[in-house]
């Protein structure tokens, strides 16, 4: 989609008499790179947090200090440069990158984390929730995050399967004694 949207402007430039080449960003083609995926996945993030975190994006802004609710009110929060509530103090001193030292605040119910959490779970084998929550906390703090985390992984439909055929075997045997 951003290919798309850098293209289209890069056309819309191109017919202007005054362009010059070096004002637009550069259009790639092949494979996804990693800054095109970087820079989506912060556009979704910037998105996420304004139709959750109005408010405090507002109280923050305006440097107030009469945050709620208080699982949020308790967190060092701010905004970074390129405008994304992060969370965070207490590592401030460490060596970690900085997205582990300042993770980024999101709600529990939003699209974005619900795919996130499935992602890490299907990608680290239909890994428990401890795993994912570990995972997901080097970037992301979610508000009340391991029950949300919990939440959809029991959801998961492999898992109940092969939870269920366990569950048959073990029944099976103590029939058969
Ligand atoms: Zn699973």
């Amino acid at each position: 989609m951003r290919r798309f949207i850098i293209k289209a402007r890069h056309k819309s430039l191109q017919r202007k008499p005054t362009h010059q080449c070096d004002d637009h960003p550069p259009m790639f083609t092949g494979f996804l790179r990693y800054e095109e995926l970087r820079d989506a996945l912060q556009t979704l993030v910037k998105i996420t947090q304004r139709i959750h975190f109005s408010q405090l994006l507002k109280l923050i802004s305006s440097s107030s200090s009469s945050i709620k609710p208080r699982s949020i009110a308790c967190l060092t929060q701010f905004i970074d440069a390129s405008g994304i509530i992060r969370v965070g103090g207490r590592l401030c001193r460490s060596s970690a990158p900085e997205d582990f030292k300042y993770p980024v605040l999101m709600p529990k119910s939003s699209a974005l984390m619900l795919l996130l959490i499935r992602y890490y779970h299907i990608t680290c084998m239909h890994a428990g929730p401890q795993l994912v929550a570990s995972l997901l906390s080097s970037q992301f703090w979610i508000v009340s995050g391991r029950s949300v985390i919990r939440h959809i992984i029991f959801k998961c439909v492999t898992c109940t399967r092969h939870q269920a055929s366990t569950v048959k075997t073990l029944m099976s045997i103590e029939i058969l004694f």
